[in-house]
């Protein structure tokens, strides 16, 4: 099995860790890797593509086995939409898998760069969230490998526990190898969407309230400079003959995001443009000329790719934040509270001398995996630059931020928060949370092998 010593680091660049990276392609081979760290003493971190904001795919001396070598989409039915893939396989794989066929993927990040894998590891949401729910409830079975060497099947009806709980479980109780997963029947290439600003957070949250339930998908940006300025993005699939060419706009060739801009520049060269504006003033600036822009009311289409993956348009922006990178913060509120909590932590952020670059909000819904993180309301996910000097202080703003949030009765996302505490932990998931998480530990990983750094973090 390939094997370096090497560091490896977060989506943002703002964490790193050394460790010894295995590129497992096999079953036999993860086991090997488990029996290697027991005989050695280390542990064991799973990763995917590395796309999570913090310390979920690190594990500082350990062994990190990088599962994007187990990469093949094993089986595609397309009468019934239903795929089987490898661990290892990306977004990106899959929607180009099956688009031409009519499918679509239920629910997909912000990028396309994330594997199957990390996906249920953290359960990710889309901007469906509120009507589709997590990733997880579209998956029909998944098969995983233990650190004790047993191979086992999960579905909601088989091995029910291990289905909801290795599906949020950030890789700390065994390793999904393959994942069964049903597609969603789509008509068009395209969606419509539609476009509108909202002046105030409370003008913003009652957009993606009462804009809920009209669209498929919704999605908000809040300008968190000139706090309370933001857009709406809402969007609904295309039926019957609404797309004239739906055989075309089904092709990759029409969905795939072009590699240069303006036909010309290298879009990989497009971060080091974006660098000079990555100040407090700069992104004013753009945020103005951001809302300035969007205060025409408008109806478009746009291509499934670009509106789910707008933040794969500009190959490696987080580069633009400087050496020390950046960190995410998305806290998910009930909806009596968001607004409340919205308003102060921003607030607070604004006094700290810590605004964040970018704020997007989302509606979502509860769902029973173990370790959720929706909930019925909305969330705020905030980019905040990192640097040398700010490190120390933005923690501690953001436990602040931590504490306000659990007396509001809202959670975190652990693909996401980099500063929540193993006391803050205990508080969220609550006593009868933990003692299943640990019953269920002991019984997939007796030897304790599977820990990362967000492990000892949130665990202590
Ligand atoms: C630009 C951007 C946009 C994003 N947008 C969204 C969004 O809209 N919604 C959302 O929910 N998230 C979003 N995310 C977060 C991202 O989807 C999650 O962090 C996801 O887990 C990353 O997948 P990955 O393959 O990179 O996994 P990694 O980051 O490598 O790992 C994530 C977790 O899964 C575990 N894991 C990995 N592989 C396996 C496996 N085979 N078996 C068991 N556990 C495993 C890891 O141990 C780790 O705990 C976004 C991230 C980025 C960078």
């Amino acid at each position: 099995m390939e094997n370096t010593f090497t560091t490896l680091e977060n989506f943002g660049h703002s964490m790193s860790a050394p460790s010894y990276r295995f590129i497992p392609k096999t079953s036999e081979e993860i086991y090997e890797a488990f029996r290697l760290a027991k005989k050695s003493g280390l542990t064991v971190t799973l990763r995917g593509a590395g796309r999570s904001y913090n310390d979920a795919a690190l594990n500082g001396g350990g062994i990190v086995l990088d599962l994007m070598g187990m990469n093949q989409i094993v089986e595609w039915d397309a009468d019934s939409g239903v795929v089987r893939c490898e661990a290892g396989v990306t977004l990106e794989q899959l929607w180009h898998k099956v688009l031409p066929d009519g499918w679509w993927p239920p629910v997909v990040s912000g990028t396309m760069t994330t594997t199957l894998g990390g996906c249920l590891g953290a359960n990710i949401h889309g901007k469906n969230n509120f009507r589709m729910g997590t990733i997880g409830e579209h998956v029909a079975e998944f098969t995983a490998v233990l650190p004790t060497g047993a191979e086992i099947t999960c579905s909601p009806k088989k091995n029910g526990d291990l289905f909801y709980s290795m599906i949020s479980g950030l890789g700390m109780l065994g390793v999904i190898t393959t994942v069964t997963l049903q597609m969603k029947k789509i008509e068009s290439g395209l969606l419509e969407v539609h476009a509108w600003p909202t002046r105030t957070i409370e003008d913003q949250l009652h957009s993606l309230e009462e804009g809920a339930p009209k669209y498929d998908y919704i999605v908000g940006w809040l300008d968190t400079i000139t706090v309370g300025h933001g857009q709406i993005h809402a969007a609904n699939y295309l039926h019957g003959d609404e797309d004239p060419e739906p055989q075309r706009t089904m092709q990759l060739s029409y969905q795939t995001l072009p590699s240069r801009l303006f036909g010309v520049m290298p879009k990989s060269l497009l971060h080091y443009l974006m660098t000079p504006f990555m100040n407090n003033l700069g992104v004013w600036g753009i945020n103005t000329a951001k809302y300035i822009t969007s205060l025409r009311r408008h109806t478009f289409r746009q291509s499934h790719a670009a509106f789910h993956f707008l933040l794969d348009y500009v190959p490696l922006w987080e580069l633009s934040y400087g050496r020390s990178g950046l960190i995410q913060y998305q806290p998910f509120l009930p909806k009596e509270t968001a607004l409340r909590v919205w308003t102060e932590i921003l607030a607070l952020a604004k006094k700290r001398g810590l605004p964040p670059y970018l704020g997007v909000t989302k509606r979502h819904r509860p769902d029973k995996f173990l370790f959720t993180h929706a909930l019925d309301g909305f969330s705020l996910a905030l980019d905040f630059k990192v640097t040398d000097r700010n490190r120390a202080r933005l923690n501690e703003m953001l436990q602040e931020f931590d504490q306000i949030v659990l007396e509001a009765g809202g959670r975190f996302y652990f693909a996401k928060n980099s500063e929540t505490t193993h006391e803050t932990t205990a508080r969220f998931l609550g006593a009868e949370t933990m003692a299943r998480f640990k019953k269920l530990k002991k019984r997939t990983d007796p030897d304790g092998l599977l820990e990362s750094d967000l492990y000892r973090r949130i665990f202590g």
